[in-house]
C-alpha cells in the first residue's frame, strides 16, 4: 500500500507540474501578442516629499490586462519575460509609455512630476538601451531629469563593466538612477562608490517593522545617514502607517512611498486626485504633513 500511495503521490506531483508547465507555456505564448495588442498598462504610485509635503514623483509599475485572466501583476509575468528575453521589448514599451505620460502632463498640475521606471538586469544587457531612452525622451520632448531608473542591487554586482558603462551613459543623459530594494540583496557597499547613483530606496522589509523592532530602526537610520553622507536622496518603500511616516520624517528621510499615501493607481485616477485637492486613496497628501 505504501508503494501505491507513493506512486499516486508521484503521479499527482507530475500532473501538477505538467499543468503548471502548460500554463506557463500558454502565458509565454500570450506574452508574444500582449505588446501588439496593447495589453500592458502602467499604474503610478506617488512619492511624498517630506520636506514640502508635496508629491514630486511617481513610480511606474506595470500591469498586464490579460484578455482571459484579468489584471496580472508583475510577479505573474516579469520573471517569465526575463527568461524568454521578451523583457527587452517590454522595457522599451515601459520607457515609451512613461515618456508619453510625461508629455501628456505638460500644462497640467502634474507637469513637474518625475516618473521612476523599473529595469531588470536583463534589460541592461541590451546595447541599444541608452540610445532608445535618449531617442524616446527627445521624440516626446521630455527633459531627461523627469525620468528616473530603478535598478536592483545585483546590477551593481554582476556584469559590472558593461553595466557601469551603460549606467554612466544614462547618467550623462541626465536621467536619475535609483537603487531599488536596498539592503536585501548584497552586503557589498563598494559599488556605492563606483556607480553614479542619485537615489537609494530602502526596502519595505525594513520599513514594515521600523517602529516595532529596534534592529530595523537602527538599520533604517544608518541607511538614511549613509545615503545622505554620499550625497544621495533616500526613499522609504512600503510606508503603511502614520507612525512609520513620523519615524522617517524625524530621521530626515527625503521621500516616502506606500499604501499610506496611495496604492499604485491608473493615470486617470492620479490626474483626478492631483487636480482636485491632493486626496489620493482617501489620504490627504498635501499640507499639514
Ligand atoms: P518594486 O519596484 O520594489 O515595487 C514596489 C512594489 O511594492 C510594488 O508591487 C508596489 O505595488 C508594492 N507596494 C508599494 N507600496 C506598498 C505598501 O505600502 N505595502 C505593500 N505591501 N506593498 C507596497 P508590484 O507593482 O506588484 O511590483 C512588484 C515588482 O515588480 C516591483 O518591485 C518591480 O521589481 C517589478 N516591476 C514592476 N513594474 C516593472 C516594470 O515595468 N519592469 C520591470 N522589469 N519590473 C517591474
Ligand atoms: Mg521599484
Ligand atoms: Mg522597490
Ligand atoms: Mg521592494
Amino acid at each position: 500500500r505504501a508503494k501505491d500511495r507513493g506512486r499516486n503521490c508521484y503521479q499527482f506531483y507530475t500532473e501538477g507540474m505538467q499543468e503548471r508547465e502548460v500554463a506557463r507555456l500558454e502565458l509565454d505564448k500570450d506574452l508574444t501578442h500582449a505588446l501588439a495588442q496593447d495589453e500592458f498598462v502602467l499604474h503610478f504610485q506617488p512619492q511624498l516629499d517630506l520636506d514640502n509635503g508635496e508629491i514630486n514623483g511617481v513610480e511606474a509599475l506595470i500591469r498586464w490586462q490579460h484578455p482571459r485572466r484579468g489584471l496580472l501583476m508583475p510577479i505573474d509575468f516579469i520573471p517569465l519575460a526575463e527568461e524568454s528575453g521578451r523583457i527587452t521589448d517590454i522595457g522599451r514599451w515601459v520607457v515609451l509609455a512613461a515618456c508619453r505620460q510625461l508629455a501628456r502632463w505638460k500644462g497640467t498640475p502634474l507637469e513637474h512630476l518625475r516618473i521612476a521606471v523599473n529595469l531588470s538586469g536583463r534589460e541592461l544587457d541590451d546595447p541599444h538601451l541608452v540610445d532608445h531612452i535618449r531617442d524616446t525622451l527627445e521624440i516626446n520632448d521630455v527633459p531627461a531629469r523627469r525620468l528616473e531608473i530603478e535598478l536592483t542591487e545585483e546590477i551593481f554586482i554582476q556584469n559590472i563593466e558593461c553595466n557601469l558603462s551603460q549606467l554612466t551613459r544614462l547618467r550623462e543623459l541626465g536621467v536619475h538612477l535609483a537603487i531599488d530594494d536596498f539592503g536585501v540583496g548584497y552586503s557589498s557597499l563598494g559599488y556605492l562608490r563606483d556607480f553614479p547613483v542619485d537615489v537609494l530606496k530602502i526596502d519595505r522589509s525594513f520599513i514594515s517593522n521600523v517602529t516595532t523592532r529596534h534592529d530595523d530602526a537602527v538599520i533604517t537610520r544608518a541607511v538614511i545617514n549613509l545615503a545622505h553622507n554620499l550625497g544621495m536622496q533616500v526613499v522609504a518603500e512600503g510606508v503603511e502607517t502614520e507612525q512609520q511616516l513620523n519615524f522617517l520624517r524625524s530621521y530626515r528621510c527625503n521621500l516616502v512611498q506606500g499604501y499610506l499615501i496611495s496604492k499604485p493607481v491608473p493615470a486617470e485616477a492620479l490626474n483626478q486626485a492631483m487636480a482636485t485637492g491632493a486626496e489620493i486613496a482617501g489620504i490627504t497628501v498635501d499640507s499639514g504633513l
